[in-house]
């Protein structure tokens, strides 16, 4: 079972008392853009086997939600962070290096 810590409240929740909120960082785009972006936006999604990056919400605890870096293969999580930013933080990249050198993920690398 996938367990994920929230970094708001602390818990080591499991997967039932969270909520998978798809993938992290995504470009929105809105009026202005085009039909190409939009369509980026809505259908282009990362499906990787190996490091992800995603959204998660405690939903059955504090009700926020965070993100996770995680492997999608193993389920090992390198790290939880907060949803308020817009790539991950230099640490959380530094964590997946650790474990995963030369991983990338959409514009991101370690
Ligand atoms: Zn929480």
């Amino acid at each position: 079972m996938l367990i994920l810590e929230c970094p708001y409240c602390g818990v080591k929740a499991e997967e039932t008392e969270l909520h998978g909120g798809g993938e992290a960082h995504l470009k929105r785009f809105g009026p202005g853009s085009s039909d190409d972006e939009f369509h980026d936006y809505l259908f282009m999604k990362e499906n990787p086997r190996g490091v992800h990056l995603e959204r998660w919400r405690h939903v059955n605890g504090c009700g926020k939600w965070f993100h996770a870096a995680r492997c999608t293969q193993t389920l090992e999580v390198f790290a939880t962070y907060s949803a308020q930013t817009t790539e991950p933080p230099q640490e959380v990249k530094d964590k997946i290096s650790a474990k995963r050198p030369g991983w990338t993920w959409r514009e991101f690398e370690g």
